[in-house]
């Protein structure tokens, strides 16, 4: 696979205005967007940096993975998944990273926040970080 850049940092917050207000106040930067995606039970902040962003995960259900990370964590919110933008398509890669004898969760690209095409690896075959892949399809 080829991989550009890492498009996304995801971090899980149990309170998305006052993550929101840290990352304005104290380090100058401006979400730009949010979003509910209503099959991950979640919604999302952006902010950009640079070439990158941030995406803040707050959980809207119990249900949410986000939610039970949360639990997991103690309460507390932290990084929870590391995004990288891949150039020749999300398909691909994924069946790369299968023919390769990675742990897929997502067998097929699906539409994530922000109009992206992403997929996620399973952390037992990414070193522990949950690691998403994802397309822009309008690029
Ligand atoms: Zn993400």
């Amino acid at each position: 696979m080829k991989i550009s850049h890492i498009e996304h940092i995801g971090i899980a917050v149990p309170d998305l205005e006052k993550a929101i207000a840290y990352y304005e106040t104290v380090l100058g930067l401006k979400c730009y967007k949010k979003e509910v995606v209503e099959d991950q039970k979640v919604t999302t902040a952006f902010i950009k940096v640079g070439d990158t962003k941030i995406e803040l995960l707050e959980a809207t259900s119990p249900e949410s993975t986000i939610a039970k990370f949360i639990e997991k964590n103690g309460g507390r919110g932290g990084m929870h998944h590391i995004a990288f933008a891949v150039e020749d398509g999300v398909a691909n890669a994924l069946a790369e990273a299968e023919e390769k004898g990675v742990k897929l969760i997502d067998k097929a690209p699906r539409g994530g926040a922000d109009g992206l095409h992403i997929a996620f690896l399973h952390p037992k075959s990414t070193e522990a970080v949950l690691t998403e892949l994802c397309e822009d399809p309008n690029k």
